[in-house]
């Protein structure tokens, strides 16, 4: 038997030194909101497993609707047969789509093969080879998901070649475009439009682009919003010029903004092919891809697959979380903790003591980050007198705070970001204890 410190260790030995990880603790039991290590620390978890169990650890409709269909069937892959969760899925996500022409399902496993599959169906239907993405982009680490990834180079540095054909352009975020965190949204649009503009005049023939892929609320690369002005562009854009526009809601979809999807802030907004993963299914693995019949319909058959691809487990997960949706306000209770969760960031942002360090707060839904600024950046240091001192890594030493007090909370890949990311389950008290850690997390370093 070993202790809790040699089963660390043991990972340590013998987990793969390309898996990165925040902590070595070991974790035994996850109920709700709750995580219980193997050395018998209590945490509240507010990373859900990066935005995957948005209903709570081992919610109790999901884990019936599992045990029930494990004793019925386990597997049937789908290129031999269908079988029902997969259809009843389908039956449960037609008709929560943010356009009634997205009714051509695909399920996958993880977010990256759904990019995957996306990336094969935008070439195909178009004919054309190139893709755009922006900067900051986090699409997988897979060779074709991993050449749209813009948000840090490790996740394929010194590994490539990957995909040819991808552009890349400036995402409608000030660091992206080189402004001061309080340039207005209109400025930043502007900005943001004329980039793009650029890259058609001068690096890609919009005749060659296949598709622009986009997350409506940008992930890893710092929670940020993209304004629906430019999601609006881009729509307008790729309708003149026979480009798909791609939406990758991975880690934005199923109520994590407070509607179904991002895109649902956007009255009428149409993408072209859709991808989600994470919260479908609570925790099992579940990804997939929609378009209208007309894309779809020209793959060639067989042309996507997977031996796991729909897993009945995972579809009968994903059926059991859209019925809880169905019957449960789960957006109602986002809008309300969310409205607590920036009510606190905002404090820091305004209080004297801690404000120097604030960049900005930002986000949508439980979608929120708190941006601190760096030393030595020209970018977020307006405003500050001269000589204000800023400490260095702000973000991994509030982290730590947090965690020796029993919250869980994570960094993002680019700049120096707290991203909050807690189940859309989360309690009134479950918010305000973890505030009250995250505050005093900050003003300690701000001492
Ligand atoms: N797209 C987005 C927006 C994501 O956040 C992620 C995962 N963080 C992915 C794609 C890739 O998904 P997966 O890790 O399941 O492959």
């Amino acid at each position: 038997v070993r202790t809790a410190a040699q089963w660390a260790q043991f990972g340590r030995d013998h987990v793969s030194h390309g898996l990165g990880r925040m902590q070595d603790l070991v974790v035994v039991k996850g109920e709700g909101l709750d995580i219980y290590t193997s050395d018998g620390q209590k945490l509240l978890d507010f990373t859900a497993g990066i935005g995957v169990t948005n209903l709570g650890h081992c919610h109790p409709a999901v884990t019936a609707a599992v045990q029930n269909q494990v004793g019925s069937l386990v597997h049937m892959q789908c290129s031999i047969m269908f079988h029902a969760p997969y259809l009843q899925l389908i039956e449960r996500l037609l008709p929560v789509m943010p356009h009634p022409s997205l009714d051509q399902f695909f399920f996958w496993n993880s977010g990256s093969e759904a990019i995957e599959a996306a990336l094969k169906l935008a070439r195909k239907a178009t004919g054309r080879p190139n893709v755009v993405v922006f900067q900051g982009a986090y699409h997988g680490r897979t060779y074709g998901s991993g050449a749209l990834t813009r948000s840090k180079p490790i996740y394929t540095q010194s590994t490539g070649p990957l995909m040819p054909g991808v552009y890349t352009t400036a995402y409608p975020y000030w660091h992206s475009l080189g402004v001061p965190p309080s340039t207005s949204e209109e400025e930043i649009v502007r900005l943001a439009k004329h980039q793009l503009d650029m890259l058609f005049r001068q690096q890609v023939a919009t005749k060659d682009v296949a598709a622009i892929f986009i997350e409506p609320v940008q992930g890893e690369g710092g929670y940020v919003p993209c304004p629906a002005p430019f999601m609006n562009h881009l729509r307008e854009l790729c309708d003149k010029h026979g480009v798909l526009l791609v939406i990758d809601e991975v880690q934005t979809g199923f109520f994590r903004t407070g509607s179904y999807f991002s895109v649902n802030h956007i009255k009428g907004f149409r993408p072209d092919i859709m991808i989600y993963a994470k919260g479908i299914a609570n925790g099992f693995p579940l990804s997939g891809i929609v378009s209208n019949k007309e894309i779809m319909a020209t793959l060639d058959v067989g042309s996507l697959g997977g031996t796991y691809a729909g897993n009945a487990v995972a579809c009968a997960a994903g059926v059991a979380v859209q019925d809880v949706f169905a019957s449960e306000d789960i957006g109602g209770n986002v809008n309300a903790r969310a409205e607590q969760l920036y009510n606190a960031l905002y404090a820091l942002r305004d209080s004297p003591k801690t404000a120097p360090l604030v960049a900005q707060v930002r986000g949508q839904g439980l979608m929120a980050a708190i941006e601190f600024r760096m030393p030595n950046d020209p970018l977020t240091h307006e405003g500050l007198d001269k000589g204000t001192h800023i400490p260095s890594n702000i973000g991994k030493r509030v982290q730590e705070f947090c965690l020796s007090k029993g919250l869980v909370v994570l960094t993002t890949s680019c700049f120096d970001t707290i991203r909050f990311i807690p189940a859309l389950v989360v309690s009134e008290e479950q918010m305000d204890k973890a505030m009250k850690i995250f505050t005093e997390a900050v003003q300690n370093v701000a001492n």
